[in-house]
């Protein structure tokens, strides 16, 4: 392959695992050019999601060498055939639902169910050797090309960090309310786990006009965040039964109990905050392999339910702007939602830093 000049010059700077639970390493590699229905990225910022920590500590498994990263923004750079919508130059946010739009999920409106497998591979070592394009986008390098269903189109004026959170915890925070709960004003949530999802699971609440919003968390300086996205009351997961402290700030058990975790312990505890025909939402997600236990007599007795809801649910041609929306009337908090802002090269310092458990978002910031 001759090399190519200019911006899409087909080498790049990326952060490549290459073995679960070693740091990244920043290497030049190859990324091949848009093919058929798909576009190029430049990326501004990347924002660090804890599956990408899991993903590189080995939790869920996976193909290596690989880039991680999906919690991407930036500008159209380069355009494959077929695209429509999307102009080159175009703010875009960049998320990892890759959906074909005609399978059965997709045709009934669940994008983030899309059935089809549309495995592409834009990204190989120097050498030729394969290199994994984790989440179906890689967004801890200076570009990306991915399939045109993943992307939406921003408006001029929206920074493109706050932007890049919306790719991910903010929509699956947010979705789980709207769309997985289908929560109605008036009704009451818990939340467990104040982390990015948690908080925008918190805000989702209270947009959507909860009546009680609780939030619960292991450490006193997040339920302190907590409030400031709307949690109306606060519990500590470390205190006794944490749920009863919970029922007698609501009056009552909750409408909608969100687990935004991956604790196998949070998930034991969920169906103690609900109200009869309440549903616990399970967001947070665990190593494979792990075991949560219930019992069913109870939740068949009381019409309570249990439902996973992936990315939050959402069609983000339709939720993405409104969201933009919120934002730039000030309805919705993303600036507040981000705690660092890293160089690629700082990307193991960010990384370390989301591990703590005290951050919100680290953001990995592009020139
Ligand atoms: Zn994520
Ligand atoms: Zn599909």
């Amino acid at each position: 392959m001759n090399p190519l000049t200019g911006p899409n010059m087909p080498q790049i700077k990326a952060a490549v695992c290459h073995a679960f639970g070693a740091p990244l390493t920043i290497e030049t590699v190859t990324l091949a050019a848009p093919e058929h229905g798909e576009v190029e990225v430049t990326l501004k910022a990347c924002a660090i999601c804890h599956s990408d920590v899991t993903y590189m500590e080995g939790g869920w498994g996976g193909t290596l060498p690989a880039v991680y990263g999906h919690e991407a923004a930036g500008h159209v750079t380069a355009l494959g055939a077929g695209v429509r919508g999307i102009a080159l130059g175009d703010p875009v946010v960049v998320t990892l639902i890759r959906s074909c739009g005609t399978c059965p999920s997709c045709a009934s409106g669940r994008p983030v169910a899309c059935e089809s497998d549309m495995a592409s591979g834009p990204l190989t070592m120097p050498d030729g050797s394969p290199l994994h394009q984790a989440m179906h986008t890689g967004g801890f390098a200076e570009r990306v090309v991915v399939n045109q269903s993943q992307v939406v189109k921003l408006s001029d004026t929206i920074a493109m960090e706050a932007a890049s959170l919306l790719a991910c915890g903010v929509i699956t925070g947010i979705g789980a309310v709207v769309n997985a709960a289908q929560l109605r004003a008036g009704q009451d949530v818990v939340v467990i786990g104040t982390g990015g999802v948690g908080l925008n699971a918190i805000q989702g609440a209270r947009i959507a006009g909860a009546r009680r919003i609780v939030a619960v968390d292991m450490t006193p300086e997040k339920l302190v965040i907590a409030q400031e996205f709307g949690a109306t009351d606060t519990v500590l997961a470390t205190s006794d039964k944490p749920w009863r402290a919970a029922k007698k700030a609501m009056g009552r058990g909750a409408d909608a109990v969100f687990v935004t975790v991956g604790a196998i312990p949070a998930y034991d505890q969920a169906p103690h905050y609900l109200a009869n025909g309440g549903k616990v939402i399970m967001v947070g997600m665990p190593h494979s392999g792990a075991m949560s236990t219930y019992e069913p007599v109870m939740l068949a007795a009381t019409g309570q339910g249990m439902v996973g809801s992936k990315m939050g649910d959402v069609v983000i041609a339709r939720d993405i702007p409104w969201m933009v929306d919120l934002y730039e009337q000030g309805r919705l908090k993303l600036d507040e939602l981000i705690s660092g802002r890293w160089r690629l090269d700082q990307i193991n310092e960010a990384i370390t830093d989301t591990k703590s458990g005290s951050a919100k978002r680290n953001v990995i910031v592009f020139n």
